[in-house]
């Protein structure tokens, strides 16, 4: 694979090929996880494991409501409501059995939201020294916050500094006040100046910035301005998210309905304005969302095929086991999936009976746990090679595949894949289409399935 070659965009495939289908940061997805999963079990399961730990703490709390938004947040500006939650953190911590723990080294910790730097500086210590009384960090453990430049102060960044963090990630969206007004986040361009000075003054290693396109207001003329002023901010790593209208999940998106959202040739020239932009300024295209500079680790896995997609979407990290801790978090394991509870209240009711917080999950099949890895090696290393699959698993690849491969046919026809008898390989055309290509293996995949954003 080329390093920092642009995926050409063509606007028919694209509109042929974009279709509703999952992000695949899990397989199954967690519209499989099922209710009456039975939470001691699953957690049980993660008693086997001795691999390295992967610390996910949600802080849902954010002060005002951007209208897009798909998190699982609490709007509030009583920060008291922070205390309380730290408490019901640390009592979720201290109800997961030792044993399963012991020996075990945290190379990862993250830090999302909601808003982390909702809490106050004094809380983020708190929680991470109570952190660290559980858990026993590896040197080059991985720490990553997520960040609202908005609310941010430099005595936070010192704070989430002293704990660890040396990655932080902070969403920018757009940089024109009339889109910004339109989402109901309006983020000026001395804050962001100032949130960058701020990180890179205290030492954080690396910054990346989300943006999306397909929000209210835009064009692709406007997009182009925002893309250079993000650009002389210097950021080390791009997520720029394709706008995922999806009111009938997120009530609040039903708002953008009554401004002009852009229509599907705008929202397609806003995508190929993004690779080319980016990859023109040294960028690397990682994948589905993704952009890093030459040298970012994400670009040396992507090089050395040690890519991993999870939870928080690419990884470096491979074979931990990802502990999810507040309201709405996911858990992984080798062979299981749980969600925590989804409202403050049941999670705050849990903790108080003494119980996990868990809401839902899933035990994998062992042929859940061979599509896993096929789509997971598709997703990240954009090739797959059949007699590797066969190494692992005791499968005959053609023949327990042949639908799959069937349907990759169209795929193949289109230039988007080299299909030979014994792999795929994703073209760099492809690599757009990454999800549907991945579609053809999900054994719950529904055509044009409804409840997933569109691909691209
Ligand atoms: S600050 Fe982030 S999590 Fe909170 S509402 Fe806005 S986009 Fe969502």
């Amino acid at each position: 694979m080329s390093r920092a070659a642009a995926p050409p965009v063509d606007l028919e495939l694209v509109r042929k090929h974009n279709r509703p289908g999952p992000r695949y940061t899990s397989y199954p997805t967690a519209l499989q996880f099922r209710d009456d999963a039975d939470a001691q079990r699953l957690v049980a399961a993660a008693s086997a494991e001795r691999g390295g730990l992967s610390l996910y703490f949600h802080l849902p709390f954010c002060e005002s409501l951007c209208w897009f938004c798909g998190c699982n947040k609490v709007i509030t500006t009583d920060n008291s409501r922070a205390e309380v939650y730290l408490d019901a953190l640390m009592r979720e911590m201290d109800l997961f059995p030792r044993d399963v723990v012991a020996g075990r080294q945290v190379v990862q910790l993250h830090f999302g939201g909601g808003t982390p730097n909702f809490l106050a500086p004094a809380q983020i210590l708190r929680l991470g020294a109570e952190i660290k009384k559980r858990f026993t960090f590896a040197g080059d453990a991985e720490c990553s916050v997520e960040l609202d430049p908005r609310f941010l102060t430099r005595d936070h960044v010192r704070a989430f500094r002293e704990i660890g963090m040396t990655r932080a990630s902070f969403g920018i969206q757009d940089v024109n006040p009339d889109v910004q007004r339109a989402v109901h986040r309006v983020q000026s361009d001395e804050c962001n100046e100032q949130a960058f000075a701020w990180l890179r003054g205290e030492g954080f290693e690396s910054v990346n910035v989300d943006l999306i396109y397909g929000l209210p207001g835009q064009t692709p003329e406007s997009y182009g301005r925002t893309l250079a002023r993000v650009l002389a901010y210097g950021p080390d790593r791009f997520a720029v998210f394709s706008y995922a209208h999806v009111p009938w999940m997120v009530p609040a998106q039903k708002i953008l309905e009554k401004a002009q959202l852009p229509d599907p040739g705008d929202k397609l020239a806003m995508l190929k304005l993004v690779i080319e932009t980016l990859t023109a300024a040294d960028y690397v295209f990682i994948g589905m969302d993704h952009f890093a500079r030459p040298g970012d680790e994400l670009v040396r896995a992507l090089e050395s095929r040690t890519l991993q997609r999870n939870f928080q979407g690419y990884s470096t990290r491979g074979g931990t086991e990802i502990r999810g801790f507040g309201v709405s978090s996911i858990s992984q394991t080798e062979r299981t999936y749980r969600q925590n509870r989804k409202s403050l209240e049941q999670y705050y009711d849990d903790l108080a009976a003494g119980r996990l917080p868990v809401d839902r999950g899933l035990e994998l099949s062992d042929e859940d746990v061979l599509r896993r890895h096929i789509i997971m090696r598709l997703m990240c290393d954009f090739r797959l090679d059949f007699a590797a699959v066969e190494e692992i698993f005791p499968v005959r690849f053609a023949g327990k595949f042949s639908d799959s491969l069937s349907a990759l046919r169209e795929f193949a026809a289109d230039g988007l894949i080299e299909l030979t008898g014994d792999s795929i390989t994703v073209t760099e055309a492809g690599r757009l289409f990454i999800r549907n290509i991945a579609m053809c293996f999900d054994a719950y995949a529904q055509p044009g399935e409804g409840r997933h954003s569109k691909t691209i």
